[in-house]
């Protein structure tokens, strides 16, 4: 049986042991809300000792199943105030299930700032002040020089040192490119541990043990050919997710200065079709790319300068929404750039985005000005106070400049999609115990859904919730969200009872039809019970009020879902 390895910061000591019988049923998302929930008093301090970080592999990691390695980081969040689940490609999962480990807790804090290794022999505690003061790229590097390249790599950089509240956490893909866990903030709380980096090696591990392997295999091969028949996945492996920018550029929910405007006139610049024509010439580039062994889709890119140096893998929908069109910059160089310092820093492009939108807006830089972006974005490590600022993320920097219009949900910044547009999202960006976020249920208009009418105010509440509990079983299954949609959207292949057959054939048990709404379902519970008693009330489950005031586009949409409908979403 899969183990919880606990390590303890404080006296640089670890045990392994058996999971308790609450934590069996769950793994990645509903696994690390079920420890926090069970370990960390939520009116604790966040960057506290008395907050534990956990890494949960989902529970199909380690497994064959495709595009299952994505990695649950959990904790209470320095942003949102709540829990916090941020989920990440890389192979950090599967390395850990293949050591038998069904998460790895984090508690207490050290001394000073440690370095840790777990291999299948135990975990190792050495200084990590040979790395003070460097930037994630150079920390790789010589992580990966002194443990070779079998190993998958997790650090903070100069942010979560500093446990500036939009810190990130930044893993490794098996080839060493770098994949974020990005949202509310879990580098600062990694950083408040004196926790600065982390080494696994599974050398010498072998896959998870498959109860009934035929049945594994046969549902994996229809989730396979399911989902590469879909035409979004399709998209995803020419164009990986830049692909939604003339997506909801067209629908006219593409954030635009600050959330204003739908439509930016220099999307065709910013968008997949553009950056894959443009990769396609330049050296040492690609298009596609795994950020993880048994990725089936390839979404993500190696993006390189003209002279075919590398700048940054990968760049992303939600990087290019909103650093490019959120802050009218309509080069893809530009943005990579600022991309590529934000990670260096080891900070979440969202709400690093979001938060130069608010300082244009404040008049501290330029609207457009890329290179007086990238300038302040490099404040960030070195500490300045403007770089503190920014580094605290949309909600901070906006309160400090006098912002009045700050595109936040619980703290933390709001994904690319305009609400008044695509009012489900919307719901699920108020209604979301994670704050606003894309991966927490984003409600689309599609083939697979005719009669969904995005811009309607009612019937919304229903569809953000079905996708919310879709979405928290997906990340507890360990499913990347890639992956999880078109599973999702392919209603005839009934690809869901395959995703079941996987787990059953894992485990061995059977398992109802309404196994996957009832996890997601569980996990949303524990989110929402942990985020009451941390203090956060129904006022928290709203968008901000210029979504609802100011109009938007031609025919004056306004985000007015009703309130009612907002609170009914978890109550049923
Ligand atoms: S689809 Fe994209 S994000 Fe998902 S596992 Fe593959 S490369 Fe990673």
């Amino acid at each position: 049986m899969a183990k919880i390895l606990r390590i303890n910061m404080t006296s640089l000591s670890a045990r392994t042991e058996d999971a308790p019988e609450i934590y069996r049923k769950f793994g990645g998302r509903g696994l690390s809300d079920c420890i926090i929930d069970q370990e960390v008093p939520p009116t604790c301090d966040p960057l506290g000792a008395e907050n534990k970080l956990v890494f949960a592999p989902g529970i199909l990691g380690g497994t064959t199943a495709p595009c299952s390695g994505r990695l649950s980081v959990g904790a209470k969040s320095p942003l949102t105030k709540g829990i916090k689940e941020a989920n990440t490609g890389g192979a950090m999962s599967q390395k850990l299930a293949r050591l038998g480990i069904k998460a790895v807790i984090f508690e207490g804090k050290a001394k000073e700032p440690t370095s840790i290794k777990i291999d299948k022999s135990g975990v190792y505690f050495a200084s990590a002040a040979p790395l003070a003061g460097l930037g994630c790229y150079e920390i790789l590097e010589r992580l990966k020089a002194e443990h070779g390249d079998q190993v998958c790599l997790a650090c903070i950089g100069p942010a979560g040192d500093m446990m500036l509240t939009a810190a990130s956490i930044i893993f490794t893909t098996p080839d060493f490119h770098i994949r974020v866990a990005a949202r509310g903030g879990l580098g600062a709380v990694m950083g408040s541990k004196n926790l600065k980096s982390v080494v696994v090696d599974d050398t010498g591990s072998n896959l998870v043990e498959v109860k009934d392997p035929q049945k594994f295999k046969e549902n994996v091969s229809a989730i396979t050919k399911g989902v590469l028949s879909n035409a979004f996945s399709l998209g995803l492996r020419n164009l990986g997710t830049p692909q939604i920018v003339m997506i909801t550029q067209t629908a006219g929910a593409l954030p635009t200065k600050n959330f204003s405007m739908g439509q930016f006139d220099k999307a065709e610049n910013i968008c997949g079709e553009h950056m894959e024509e443009m990769l396609k010439k330049r050296p040492n580039a690609e298009t596609t790319h795994k950020c993880m062994n048994g990725c089936i889709l390839s979404c993500s890119n190696i993006y390189t300068d003209e002279k075919g140096e590398f700048v940054v893998a990968s760049i992303e929908y939600e990087t290019i929404a909103l650093i490019g069109s959120n802050c009218l910059i309509g080069d893809l160089d530009a943005i990579a750039r600022i991309n590529r310092v934000c990670n260096d820093a080891g900070v979440d492009t969202m709400d690093i985005g979001a938060a130069l939108a608010v300082s244009m807006e404040g008049g501290l830089i330029p609207w457009g000005d890329a290179d007086a972006a990238l300038n302040l974005v490099k404040e960030i490590a070195k500490g300045t106070e403007n770089g503190r600022m920014i580094g605290n993320g949309v909600k901070f920097t906006g309160e400090k400049l006098g912002v009045k219009r700050i595109p936040h949900v619980k703290g933390q910044g709001m994904s690319g999609y305009d609400p008044r547009i695509l009012k489900g999202t919307g719901v699920t960006f108020a209604t979301s115990p994670m704050g606003a976020d894309h991966t927490s249920g984003i409600v689309l208009p599609g083939p697979h859904h005719p009669e969904y009418v995005p811009v309607s105010s009612t019937g919304q509440a229903p569809e953000s919730r079905f996708m919310q509990r879709w979405m928290a079983a997906m990340d507890s299954l360990g499913f990347c969200m890639m992956l999880a949609m078109p599973v999702m959207e392919e209603k005839t292949l009934h690809m869901d009872r395959n995703v079941i057959g996987c787990v059953s054939a894992l485990t061995g048990e059977e398992l109802g039809e309404s196994f996957i709404l009832d996890l997601g379902q569980s996990a949303l519970q524990l989110e929402r019970k942990f985020n009451k008693a941390a203090g956060l009330t129904e006022a928290d489950d709203r968008l901000p009020k210029f979504f609802e005031e100011e109009k938007f586009g031609p025919p004056g949409f306004v985000f007015d879902v009703p309130k009612e409908d907002l609170d009914s979403v978890h109550k049923s």
